[in-house]
């Protein structure tokens, strides 16, 4: 079948984001246009620079870098805290918007995305992301890279091209001149572990790729450098999934110190439930699976998973599920990180009134709903469970977490 696929991109997404919605609460600051960066947790030492300004680029600040660093290099730096709820709703606001042109949206990450059209052709292909591009740009306030090509892969290669704001083609008869001649490493899948050994070889760019030794490749880096050999032509099968929703929430923590008893780890895990139902919630859906994963003082991993009988979005079912999930899998060894993630997801109004669920889950059910409202108006901590009064304990962990980078993938 004949398809033109876009790959939709937005740039410095979570500067983008934060920066419209501060204008549209009348904030009266541009964050973009001042050397800013959107940072974790800048008292954890591990806060670090999730997203920076074109201006915080000139002092060479780095994505990914400490906020410690990252100061260093800017006194004046503006450190915006992360606000995932807001990444959320642009996000899917966007996805709606994009939902308007086809019906066939693929959801990447929180913000990319790949389009698919069967009726069109190349020539229309480039003068509609132009439009798109130009109503995003008008409708939102803020800016979005668009890559057109035949598959999934070259429109998302066309779409890490020069930015902002640019609509690029990379259709297969433009490979060579437009793919071929960029560094390996800028081939998708290419990771830092990989160019070295690329570069070892004499192959430093895409091109030398193409043309390098199959077997050598294919002997030499198995079934990933089949891969990426066949990348580096612009050969992509993967299917086109038609996917407009999030597929799992997750959410973990490493700790500050170890922790060796249950209950503790219970009141850990409480937490990061809280969180990750929120989020659930706030996206309109519930799910069936709970899984939760430890994480070792020796960092040996193990994880546990179970399907629920029914859907649900209650913090307390969820918290319930994932104790038990807990005390199966727990070998008493000290443990340095707890994650709990939450999977098979579906749209909560799709929801059926459930034989399984108790009276107090359901009681619950409204509870939780009271307490986000209060929570996303008066802030995360305005109400919490008594057993976080007068502790040292969070009440609510992560939303975003502070030690890993880029995260947001794992709401994808
Ligand atoms: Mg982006």
């Amino acid at each position: 079948m004949k398809q033109i696929i876009m790959h939709i991109d937005v740039n410095s997404a979570f500067l983008s984001w934060t920066s419209a919605y501060e204008m549209q609460m009348g904030i009266d600051r541009d964050i973009r246009k001042v050397p800013s960066v959107i940072g974790g947790n800048e008292k954890n030492r591990h806060g670090i620079v999730l997203a920076k300004s074109m201006s915080a680029k000139k002092f060479k600040i780095q994505t990914g870098e400490s906020l410690l660093e990252a100061r260093q290099k800017c006194p004046n730096l503006l450190v915006v805290p992360p606000d995932y709820r807001v990444y959320t709703r642009a996000s899917k606001a966007l996805i709606e918007f994009l939902k308007t042109f086809t019906p066939d949206v693929e959801i990447f990450s929180i913000d990319e995305c790949f389009l698919r059209f069967t009726d069109i052709n190349k020539k229309e292909a480039v003068k509609l992301a132009y439009k798109i591009k130009d109503i995003v740009y008008k409708n939102f306030g803020y800016t979005v890279n668009i890559g057109i090509s035949e598959n999934k892969l070259l429109a998302k290669q066309a779409g890490d091209f020069e930015k902002p704001n640019k609509c690029h083609t990379l259709f297969s008869d433009e490979i060579k001149e437009k793919l071929w001649v960029l560094p390996v490493e800028d081939l998708f899948m290419v990771g830092r572990k990989t160019k070295p050994k690329l570069n070892k070889w004499g192959i430093y760019t895409i091109g030398d790729l193409a043309n390098a030794d199959y077997k050598l490749i294919s002997s030499m880096l198995k079934s990933h450098g089949r891969l990426i050999y066949n990348y580096a032509w612009g050969r992509d099968d993967s299917m086109f999934k038609p996917k407009d929703s999030i597929k799992s929430v997750g959410n973990s923590s490493t700790l500050k110190f170890d922790v060796t008893n249950t209950e503790t780890a219970h009141i850990i895990l409480l937490s990061l439930v809280e969180m990750t139902a929120w989020r659930l919630r706030e996206a309109n859906m519930s799910c069936r699976v709970v899984s939760v994963s430890i994480k070792d003082k020796n960092f040996k991993y193990s994880s546990k998973q179970r399907k629920l009988l029914y859907f649900t979005n209650c913090t307390r079912d969820i918290y319930i599920s994932i104790c038990r999930l807990f005390d199966e899998l727990w070998d008493n060894k000290p443990i340095r990180q707890l994650g709990v993630s939450i999977s098979d997801l579906e749209y909560s109004h799709k929801k059926q009134i459930n034989i399984f669920q108790d009276e107090l889950s359901a009681k619950n059910e409204i509870l939780d709903k009271t307490v986000d409202i209060i929570r996303t108006k008066y802030g995360d901590e305005a109400i919490i469970r008594g057993v976080f009064a007068n502790s040292d304990f969070k009440p609510l962990l992560g939303g975003y977490p502070d030690d890993e980078y880029p995260g947001m993938s794992s709401i994808l």
